[in-house]
This record gives structure tokens, C-alpha cells and sequence, in this order.
């Protein structure tokens, strides 16, 4: 069956673009549980959302997330939880492979976000401590160390929202960051700096991991004087920002992605391939907000919609 619009994703973004497009019927594909987020995207990570404009008292990540696929489902629109694994494009359609199948369709829109990162320094890998007192989701993770010590790697916002998460699970929640100035927001760093179980490190670069089954110890450099310090820890988060999810391009359609492997998309959404569009993180290196993500997702929609409604 030749779909007229594919929506890869389910963040902001993807939604935001379903409920836009939805007098052309599109299919969502949600993405499965695979990689480093799960369908719903990064916001089913975090906790408060405080700067979702409609929420003057905050809303929950994973319930702003149940409320925009209760939105798009509200339009009846078709959902399923495959993860792409590549898109091609040939006689001006597009054939999008997934881990269950494959679709052809006139457009697509791809909102496939963004993933935490991870640090590659001895003891962290697959087969060494990670997911042994490691991880990169305090929200998930986090409640496994309740009454330990615990670190957050990074300065930025990611960081801070990580930090905040376990200082109210763990006893000790140290803040680790290779520089002294902060890239996160100042009242948060100033906020979260003041806990009485938060304490910030700077400036001091992860050298290694180190435990028998888990991890017990950090090794650490500082980053000026170079000297070496051993730190007692239970748990390490990194919160040393994302990396967009577009490695299902890379076979066929890396003439989209930038450098860093962001889409490049333009002010309308549209990408160098006609009828291809991308919305939220996967194009966004600046902003990287929900709200953001959501109105770029508008935009996506609306174009989509357009350029299909031009196709013979
Ligand atoms: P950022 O890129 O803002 O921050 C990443 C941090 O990790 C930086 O402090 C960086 O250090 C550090 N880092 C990166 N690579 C390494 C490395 N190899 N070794 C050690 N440290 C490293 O990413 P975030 O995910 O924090 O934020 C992304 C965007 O999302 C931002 O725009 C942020 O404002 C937004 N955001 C907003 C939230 C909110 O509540 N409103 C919550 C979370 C994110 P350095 O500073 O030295 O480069």
C-alpha cells in the first residue's frame, strides 16, 4: 500500500507533525525499544517539565508524552512501535525498512530525536561496568541507589536535571565537570549547587571506571594541575548531552546530515530530498526544547500536507 506521509518518531516533534498532517491519514512509527530511548522520546526520561508553556505549575515528561499520543490517537491515526532501520528513495517514492517490515510513501517526516551520549574511558563499556552502576538516565536508573553515593558527569542542563533526580534518592550526588563555568542555566546550577547532599567538582575529567561486579570507584583527573584522584562512588550518570538518531540514513541519504550527523532541514522543515522532512532534535543543535521540537513538528506537518496535496 503506498502511504502518503510517514511520521518516524514519537516525541514532540513526531506528534506535533501527526496532529498537523492528519487530514492526509499518516502512519506514525513509533520506534521500539531499541537504543537509548524508548517511544515517547527523551521526555519519558525526565521528570518536572517547567518551561512547557500551558503548565504554569510544571507537568510531568512521561505524562506531557501520554497526553500528545492521546492527542494524535484522538484522530484515529495508525501507530505502531517499529524502529527504522532505513529509508531509501528511488523514482520519487520512499521506502522505509523497519525491524518488521517496510512501507512505500509519497513523504516522510522524520522526528527521531536525540539519545544521550556516552563517555568511552576503561571500565565503562558493554562488557565492563555499564548498566553495572552506570547509566545515562538518572530517571530510570536511579532508584537503584537509594541511600549510596552517586556521580553526574557533564555541566549542562542534563546534568543538572540528573543531579537534582538523585539528590532526592541518594545520600551524596557529586557533579562532575571537566571546566569550572557552567554551561547549564546559572539559577539552576546556583539552586541545585546550594542541596545540602549536592556537591560540584571542577574541574575534573572521567579517566577510568573501576569495581569487580560494580562499580565502586571513579579515577579522575584534574584538568589543570593533571593530578590523579580516586573517588568512592556506587553509581555514575552521564549527562553529557545527545547525539541525533539518524544512523538509518547513513546507507542511502547521508547528503541530508551536517557534520554531526543533524538533518539539515530549512526554516519550512524541508530537506534537500523533496516530500522529505525533518522536525525537533534530529535537526536542532541549539534549542533542543520540548516546545521547540513541537513547533518545528507544526511546521513539518503543515508542509507535508502541502507538498502532498501538489502530487499528481
Ligand atoms: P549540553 O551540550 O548543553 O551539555 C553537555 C555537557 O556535557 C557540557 O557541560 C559539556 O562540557 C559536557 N561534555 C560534553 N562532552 C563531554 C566529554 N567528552 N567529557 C566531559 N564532559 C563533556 O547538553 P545537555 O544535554 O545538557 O543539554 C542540551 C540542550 O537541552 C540544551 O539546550 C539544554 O538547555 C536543553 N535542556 C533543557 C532542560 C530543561 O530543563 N529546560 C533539561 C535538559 C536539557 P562543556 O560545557 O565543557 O562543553
Amino acid at each position: 500500500m503506498l502511504e502518503n506521509l510517514i511520521i518516524i518518531g514519537s516525541g514532540p516533534a513526531a506528534y506535533s507533525a501527526a496532529i498537523y498532517s492528519n487530514n492526509v491519514n499518516p502512519i506514525i512509527l513509533r520506534g521500539g525499544y531499541i537504543g537509548a530511548n524508548g517511544p515517547g522520546g527523551q521526555l519519558t526520561t525526565t521528570t518536572n517539565v517547567d518551561n512547557y508553556p500551558g503548565f504554569p505549575t510544571g507537568i510531568q515528561g512521561p505524562t506531557l508524552m501520554e497526553n500528545m499520543y492521546q492527542h494524535a490517537d484522538s484522530y484515529k491515526l495508525r501507530q505502531t512501535m517499529e524502529t527504522v532501520t532505513k529509508i531509501s528513495k528511488s523514482n520519487g517514492r520512499f521506502y522505509v525498512e523497519t525491524d518488521e517490515g517496510s512501507y512505500e510513501a509519497k513523504s516522510v517526516i522524520i522526528a527521531t530525536g536525540a539519545s544521550a551520549r556516552r563517555l568511552n574511558v576503561p571500565g565503562t563499556g558493554e562488557n565492563e561496568l555499564w548498566q553495572k552502576g552506570i547509566s545515562a538516565c538518572a530517571v530510570c536508573d536511579g532508584f537503584f541507589f537509594k541511600g549510596k553515593v552517586v556521580c553526574v558527569i557533564g555541566g549542562g542542563d542534563s546534568a543538572m536535571v540528573e543531579a537534582e533526580h538523585l539528590s532526592l534518592i541518594a545520600t551524596k550526588v557529586y557533579v562532575i565537570h571537566r571546566r569550572n563555568e557552567f554551561r547549564a542555566r546559572p539559577d539552576n546550577v546556583e539552586r541545585i549547587g546550594k542541596f545540602h547532599n549536592v556537591e560540584y567538582l571542577t574541574p575534573f575529567v572521567l579517566q577510568s571506571a573501576h569495581g569487580k561486579d560494580h562499580l565502586e570507584y571513579v579515577k579522575l583527573k584534574h584538568s589543570e594541575t593533571g593530578e590523579l584522584m580516586d573517588l568512592k562512588v556506587d553509581g555514575m550518570f552521564f549527562g553529557i548531552g545527545h547525539d541525533p538518531n539518524t544512523q538509518f540514513l547513513k546507507a542511502e541519504l547521508s547528503h541530508i546530515l551536517d557534520g554531526n550527523s543533524y538533518i539539515i532541514a530549512n526554516e519550512r522543515m524541508i530537506t534537500e530530498e523533496p516530500g522529505l522532512f525533518a522536525c525537533g532534535d534530529v535537526t536542532d543543535q541549539v534549542y533542543r526544547q520540548a516546545v521547540t521540537a513541537a513547533g518545528m513538528g507544526c511546521i513539518a506537518g503543515i508542509e507535508a500536507a502541502k507538498y502532498i496535496s501538489t502530487l499528481k
